[in-house]
């Protein structure tokens, strides 16, 4: 009898691929284990196998196998069943599946390059004579391609040579050079607490009086500290008392002084420091847990909505700590890295060294490590936090999901395929585990709200912030009357002035909000009206002051800022619009005392600048801080008392059917950073349109009524959650062709199916990276089976393919388009 094997490979074929395997092969491969084939004419790739079968392929000669990869299957039949669901379910291949969902380190591939790791401690002697050669040819060049190292070796197939390499760390692939970054730790001082009382404060004094050097340092702290209300760094200390080290040292080791770190008060790194069953739950987190937990009976999953600042964050480490008591995997979704940083620590303060991270910012070992912690279920990642890819992960005892911040646009993958939203599948990996699942937010989206309201999904509300705190106290500011009335400066409101004023003179902290980066979106010729553009992009150039450079947003074209006007020729160049950096500089001259930082695409572009814009600012390095939407997200600062956001119309105003939606969101949610401890927080937002329904509803903290508007508009213009969509995109570097093909595809779908079909349309931005876009909304009433409606899509497009002037038109399908 013969032996094939099917297998996936890691790029987009409609098909599995069949290679022909020896007898001992046959009984040795289960299905999840790796293995190196050839495929085309010299590529090498490394596949996962599917079936081990004995019916010789039809179309072709199966080739064999170079080699097997792995002793045990690295993915577990839950993963395959998954990915073959969401394979289906958002219409890509299951190869492109796998190559999103399996850490690069696992894919090598003949293209692959391989660097010398210079910080590893090799031991020679420790190498076969194979792994020697290259490590010595790695010594005197800076990368080798596989095909090299198979030269080198003069071996065929060495993957299985390399992934012994990179296993050993002798060597490393070409995007895995991060390093740790490590908080700064600034120390602060401050005078004990029993100095608090009056008594004991003077009893000092007197005290001191005949230690005059330690005298002045307790006389200097006071100076600084009627300065500014901000903590006061033992530096500065040393600097303002002309004082020594040695003496502070004295002062704090008799009990005078005592000395702390802003982040490491806040949380202890590392090992377990309190329990989780140490948290009490006040009534509302105790009623929204029970809630929950009815839920969870039930076998649905469960929304919570809670008001920012509520506590959601310690209901879910109830449900954490109840899920590893039962030794299960606990899985914990974020929508964006730049929050990680901040939880990682609050649930190492419960859980210790189980909590694991994985993201695509941390190196391909790290990430390597958790798959394989996971995937022999490990102590160390019995919970994992993660974004949207650590839903691949090769859980078998999955107990939790939390996804957090459910609302958030960034759990759907745009680009590559598979086009995946993070919440849905995360709740079906859930089913498929038989795992509760709870979806936590704020500003829930108006799907989860509507799946809630019709009991498909559980539900548990907190409306009361945590301890007694208030909500924010949210105004309006209408700048078309202060323009009028000239009370602008720069794009700052009086009233917003006063404001920030005010909140620096009392030691606190101000987060701006402006959800534009750059310094002018647009600038434009008052002589001829000419806007620069991008060559590649229907875009107009965004101004950098910093570089003084025109840059596209959308494919990273940039230009030196030209004295006049390419057109005609005049100097007479204006800046319109306006974004953070602008802010940020407006900031300087208002405030030239102050320190400002930013944070947005700009800023943060470097391995760990997130990490380090929060922790300065938690650290009040800051005083302000300017930001896009990354500033919204559910962050955790203590001492900002005042949000204030430049400009809400340009969001509200985004010609797209949840504008409003997302503006509801996005603003209670920055706002939600305002006054997270005792003092109630203060909220300004500049508009020139304070009568609008969604600000009313922001100032009023009324989602429900937010809810009610949005879901009537979709009802009536036929949108999420009435109806599902697909959106296709056809993209074509010619125009006519473009037209001509959206024409066909259009008309053909409004034949075969019976449902609405919009367009096809130029999206707002219609010309990205030189392709011209198109766009076609296909409707599909929820009566409706959405396989055939895909399937049906799925037909047309084989006619479309057969016509060969179409052939170079790319078709993308995004299911559930957001
Ligand atoms: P949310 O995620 O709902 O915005 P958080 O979980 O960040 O809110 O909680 C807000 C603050 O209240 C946090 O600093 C948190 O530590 C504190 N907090 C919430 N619940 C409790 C509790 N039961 N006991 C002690 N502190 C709590
Ligand atoms: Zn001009
Ligand atoms: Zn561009």
């Amino acid at each position: 009898m013969e032996h094939f094997l099917e297998v996936v490979l890691p790029i987009p074929l409609e098909k599995l691929f069949t290679y022909r395997i020896s007898r001992q092969e046959a009984d040795f491969i289960e299905p999840g284990m790796r293995v190196a084939v050839p495929f085309g004419k010299s590529k090498i790739y490394t596949a996962l196998a599917y079936r081990v079968h004995a019916e010789a392929p039809t179309a072709y000669e199966p080739k064999e196998i170079y080699q097997i990869l792995d002793e045990k299957p690295l993915v577990n039949p839950f993963q395959m069943k998954h990915w073959e669901w969401i394979a289906n379910y958002y219409m890509c291949t299951l190869g492109e599946v796998i190559r999103s969902a399996l850490p690069s380190a696992f894919l090598l591939e003949s293209e692959t390059l391989v660097l010398p790791n210079k910080q590893a401690d090799v031991d020679e002697m420790e190498l076969a004579d194979d792994e020697f050669l290259v490590y010595e040819a790695l010594q005197y060049q800076t990368a080798l391609k596989i095909e090299e190292i198979s030269n080198i070796v003069d071996k065929k197939n060495v993957l299985s040579l390399v992934n012994r390499l990179v296993q050993k760390g002798v060597v490393l692939q070409k995007e895995e050079i991060y390093e740790q970054y490590k908080p700064k730790m600034v120390r602060y001082v401050k005078l004990s607490d029993k100095y608090d009382d009056e008594g004991e404060l003077e009893a000092l004094l007197n005290e001191l009086s005949r230690a005059p050097k330690q005298s002045q340092v307790v006389l200097s702290l006071f100076q600084l500290k009627s300065k500014s209300n901000k903590p006061i760094p033992i530096s500065d200390l040393e600097k303002e008392s002309g004082g020594s080290r040695a003496i502070i040292k004295a002062l704090i080791d008799k009990d005078i002084l005592s000395e702390y770190s802003i982040r490491e008060d806040r949380v202890k790194h590392g090992e377990a420091s309190e329990t989780s069953k140490n948290i009490v739950l006040n009534e509302h987190q105790a009623k929204a847990l029970e809630d929950i937990t009815v839920g969870f009976l039930e076998k649905k999953p469960v929304l919570l909505h809670g008001v920012t600042s509520s506590g959601k964050t310690e209901v879910y480490v109830k449900l954490i700590q109840q899920c590893i008591d039962e030794g299960k995997q606990a899985l914990y979704l974020l929508p964006e890295i730049a929050l990680t940083s901040q939880l990682i620590n609050r649930l190492r303060h419960y859980f210790g060294q189980k909590v694991s991270v994985y993201h695509s910012k941390y190196s391909i070992h790290e990430r390597v490590e958790v798959w394989n912690n996971v995937l022999h279920n490990a102590e160390k990642a019995q919970i994992v936090i993660g974004a949207r890819s650590s839903l691949f992960l090769p859980f078998s005892k999955l107990g939790l999901v939390v996804v957090d911040e459910e609302h958030e646009s960034s759990f759907k993958q745009f680009d590559p395929a598979p086009r995946y939203h993070a919440r849905d599948a995360a709740i079906v990996l859930a089913s498929f585990h038989g795992s509760p699942i709870v979806l936590g937010s704020a500003t829930p989206s108006v799907e989860s709200a509507y799946n809630a309201k019709t009991g498909k999904y559980g539900y548990a509300s907190i409306k009361y912030r945590f301890g007694e705190v208030l909500m924010p106290e949210i105004n309006l500011v209408d700048i078309k009357e202060a323009t009028r009335k000239r009370r602008m400066k720069g794009h700052f409101s009086e009233t917003l002035l006063h404001a920030i004023e005010e909140a620096l003179g009392e030691g606190e902290q101000v987060i701006l909000f402006q959800n534009r980066r750059g310094f002018a979106p647009v600038v434009e010729c008052t002589t001829c009206g000419h806007v620069a553009q991008c060559p590649n992009c229907d875009v107009s150039l965004t101004y950098h002051q910093h570089r003084n450079q025109l840059r596209c947003h959308y494919c990273g074209y940039h230009m030196a800022l030209q004295q006049a006007c390419l057109a005609c020729g005049s100097p007479t160049l204006d800046k319109k619009g306006f974004g953070t950096e602008q802010i940020q500089e407006e900031l300087g001259q208002l405030f030239p005392e102050t320190k400002v930082g930013r944070m947005d695409l700009d800023t943060t572009r470097g391995k760990y600048a997130y990490e380090k814009i929060i922790s300065a600012f938690e650290n009040q390095e800051m005083d302000i801080l300017v930001g896009t939407q990354m500033v919204t997200k559910g962050l955790d600062f203590r001492n900002v008392s005042l949000v204030g956001i430049m400009n809400a119309d340009s969001m509200l105003n985004f010609p797209d059917y949840r504008a409003h939606e997302r503006s509801f969101q996005m603003l209670t949610q920055v706002a939600g950073r305002a006054g997270r401890t005792q003092k109630r927080g203060k909220v300004l937002i500049q508009t020139y349109n304070p009568y609008h329904q969604i600000l009313q509803q922001v100032t009023t903290h009324d989602y429900d009524k937010m809810f009610k508007e949005q879901y009537y508009e979709r009802e009536q213009f036929k949108y999420p959650p009435v109806v599902r969509i697909i959106k296709v995109t056809l993209k074509d570097r010619d125009f006519n062709k473009l037209n001509e093909a959206s024409d066909w595809m259009a008309s053909s779908l409004r034949n075969v199916l019976g449902t609405q079909i919009l367009g096809p349309e130029y999206p707002p931005v219609s010309r990205i990276r030189r392709d011209y876009l198109k766009n076609i909304l296909v409707k599909i009433p929820k009566s409706d089976s959405l396989a055939q409606t895909k399937n049906s899509i799925k037909r047309i497009e084989k006619s479309f393919n057969a016509i060969s002037k179409y052939k170079s038109i790319r078709l993308v399908y995004n299911v559930d388009h957001i």
